[in-house]
C-alpha cells in the first residue's frame, strides 16, 4: 500500500497534476501546487459541488468572502482560544511532534499486531475459521486489545481534558521513541496555534495583527444576516463557499492530505431550534450519498461518529474514505448550535437573529455544517482511481479510471499518422467539440503510446482517424477502462461523449 503511495504521488507529479511549491528552491513543507491537469480535475470538483448545493437547492446560496477578516472573529469563535494543538519535541534529534499524533501511530500499531495475528489464523484455518470468536478467546489477541483499550481510554481522557502532562506521561510509560532517531528524551508539551498571522496597514499605534482564515465558516456566520435580509432567504436555508483555508500544521505528512494552505468547500445551514438534529441526520445521509454518486466503490466510506465533540457542537460526524494509509476524514458533519452567532452577537453588539413568520417569533437560527477539503477529496479520487493494469501482451499499462464528469481531458483526438490530411481532419473534429469539452490533439509517437498516455491522465475517449474517415466520415473512439474500440459517425461523437461526462 505504501508502495501505490508513493507511486500516485510520482504520478501526480509526472503527469502535471501536483507539484511541490516552491520545487526549484527545494520546496516548502506541506505546500504544493496544482499543474495543468490538477487545476481542471480540481475546478471540476468544485463545480460538482457547488451545483450540488447551489443550482439544485433552491433555499442554498453561495458566497465568496475575504481571506482576511476582522482579528475579533477569532476570538469569538474561539479559535484564538482553542485552536491548538500538543507539540512535543525530542531533545536528542531537535524534531518537533504532535503529541496526539504520536500516541495515535502507537494505536494504529496495536491494531496491526491484532490484525496479523487474525489475518495469520484466518489463513491456517481457511474456511473453518471463525474469526469473532477468535478475537474474544486468543490470549496473544485478548492481551494486546486490553493492552490497546487501556491506551486509547487513557489518551482520549487525556484529549478531553486538555491534560498535557498526562499526554507526556503516556509518551513516557509506552516507551515512545523519537521516530527518526530512536530516542526517547522528551520535552514537556505545550500547546501551539495552528493559526498564521500577519499585520495589516500601519496607524500611530502600530500595524493591526490579522489572522489567515483557518476556515471558511466564519465568513458565512458573519454575513448571515446580509445574505438573510438581502436574498430575502426564509429558515431553513444554507449559504455555501469556496475557498482558501490556512493552518500551520505541525504533522505535515502524507501529500495533500495535510497541507498548510489548502482549500474547503462548507455549506452552513439555518435551522430551527429544536430542529438541529433532525437536519444533521438529513445532511449525514445527503452527504454520503453525493460522494458514492461518484461510483469510485460503496465500500471505501465509513462513517465515524465522534464522541468527544468541539466547544460547538451537540453532533459531528465524519465521512472518511479509505486511503492507501487507511480510512480517513475527507469530509466533517457538524451541528454547531447556535454558538457561532450567538458569539459574533457577543463580541460584535449588534443583534444577529431571525425573525420567523410562521412561528412569528424570533430567535437565533441553530447550525448543521458541511465542510470538505478540496484537496483531500483530490486526493481520494485519484487514490481510487489509479490502476496498474496487466495487459494480455504482457506489458502493464497505468490508468487513471477517473469518474468521466471530473476528468481533466474528457477527449483526444489522434490522427493515425502525421499526413495524408489525417491531421486536417482532426483539426476539424476538435473544433466541433472544444467548446463542450476539454480536448486534446496528440499526433507524436506511435498509437500505442499515445494511448498510454491519455490512460495515464485518465481521458475517457481517445478518438483515432485514419484514412477511411476522410471517406466514410467515421472515427474509432476507444474507451479508457475496457479499452473496446467502435467505429461511429463524426457527427455522433457529441452525444455519445456528453451522455457519459455530464454529471
Ligand atoms: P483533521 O482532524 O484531519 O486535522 P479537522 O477535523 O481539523 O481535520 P475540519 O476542521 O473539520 O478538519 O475541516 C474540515 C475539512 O477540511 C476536513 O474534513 C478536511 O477535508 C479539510 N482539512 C482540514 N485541515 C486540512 C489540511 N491541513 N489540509 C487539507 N485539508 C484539510
Amino acid at each position: 500500500q505504501e508502495d501505490v503511495f508513493k507511486k500516485l504521488v510520482s504520478h501526480c507529479k509526472e503527469y502535471g497534476f501536483v507539484f511541490p511549491s516552491s520545487e526549484i528552491y527545494d520546496g516548502l513543507a506541506a505546500v504544493y501546487d496544482y499543474g495543468q491537469m490538477g487545476v481542471e480535475l480540481k475546478n471540476n470538483i468544485k463545480k460538482y459541488w457547488w451545483d450540488s448545493m447551489v443550482l439544485l437547492h433552491e433555499n442554498i446560496v453561495g458566497i465568496d468572502s475575504a481571506i482576511f477578516m476582522h482579528p475579533t472573529i477569532w476570538k469569538a469563535s474561539g479559535h484564538v482560544d482553542a485552536f491548538n494543538d500538543p507539540l512535543i519535541d525530542n531533545r536528542d534529534s531537535k524534531k518537533r511532534y504532535r503529541a496526539d499524533v504520536l500516541i495515535e501511530d502507537l494505536l494504529a500499531k496495536m491494531d496491526e499486531k491484532i490484525e496479523k495475528e487474525v489475518e495469520k489464523a484466518a489463513k491456517r484455518f481457511g474456511e473453518t475459521f471463525d474469526e469473532e470468536m477468535f478475537r474474544k478467546t486468543n490470549p496473544r489477541v485478548l492481551e494486546h486489545t486490553t493492552k490497546r483499550e487501556e491506551l486509547h481510554a487513557r489518551f482520549a481522557k487525556a484529549m478531553n481534558d486538555t491534560n498535557l502532562e498526562e499526554l507526556r506521561q503516556i509518551i513516557l510509560d509506552y516507551e515512545i521513541a523519537c521516530p527518526i532517531s530512536g530516542t526517547k528524551n522528551w520535552t514537556d508539551v505545550r500547546q501551539f496555534n495552528l493559526m498564521f498571522s500577519t499585520e495589516m496597514g500601519s496607524t500611530s499605534d502600530g500595524a493591526m495583527k490579522v489572522y489567515l482564515r483557518p476556515e471558511t465558516a466564519q465568513g458565512i456566520f458573519v454575513n448571515f444576516l446580509n445574505v438573510q435580509k438581502t436574498g430575502r432567504m426564509r429558515i431553513p436555508f444554507g449559504i455555501a463557499q469556496i475557498g482558501k483555508a490556512f493552518r500551520n500544521e505541525i504533522v505535515a505528512r502524507q501529500f495533500i492530505f495535510r497541507m498548510r494552505e489548502f482549500e474547503q468547500m462548507e455549506m452552513q445551514f439555518f435551522v430551527r431550534p429544536g430542529e438541529e438534529l433532525k437536519w444533521f441526520a438529513k445532511w449525514k445521509e445527503i452527504r454520503l450519498k453525493w460522494h458514492k454518486a461518484l461510483g469510485l466503490g460503496d465500500h471505501k466510506y465509513r462513517y465515524h461518529d465522534h464522541d468527544k465533540l468541539a466547544h460547538y457542537a451537540n453532533a459531528a460526524t465524519d465521512i472518511e474514505f479509505e486511503m492507501p494509509f487507511g480510512f480517513k476524514e475527507v469530509e466533517g458533519i457538524h451541528s454547531r448550535t447556535n454558538f457561532d452567532l450567538s458569539s459574533h452577537e457577543k463580541y460584535s453588539g449588534k443583534k444577529i437573529q431571525y425573525f420567523d413568520p410562521e412561528l412569528n417569533e424570533s430567535y437565533t437560527p441553530y447550525v448543521i455544517e458541511t465542510s470538505i477539503g478540496v484537496d483531500r477529496m483530490f486526493l481520494s479520487i485519484m487514490a481510487a482511481a489509479y490502476k496498474e493494469e496487466k495487459l494480455e501482451n504482457g506489458e502493464t499499462r497505468v490508468v487513471l479510471q477517473l469518474p468521466a464528469a471530473l476528468a481533466p481531458v474528457k477527449l483526444a483526438v489522434l490522427p493515425l499518422v502525421k499526413k495524408d490530411g489525417l491531421p486536417e481532419k482532426a483539426r476539424e473534429i476538435i473544433n466541433s467539440l472544444r467548446f463542450d469539452f476539454k480536448c486534446q490533439y496528440d499526433e507524436k509517437d506511435s498509437i500505442g503510446k499515445r494511448y498510454r498516455r491519455q490512460d495515464a491522465i485518465g481521458t475517457p475517449f481517445c478518438i483515432t482517424v485514419d484514412h477511411e474517415s476522410l471517406n466514410d466520415n467515421m472515427v474509432t473512439i476507444r474507451h479508457r477502462d475496457t479499452m473496446e474500440q467502435q467505429r461511429v459517425p463524426i457527427s455522433h461523437l457529441h452525444d455519445i461523449i456528453c451522455e457519459q461526462v455530464s454529471m
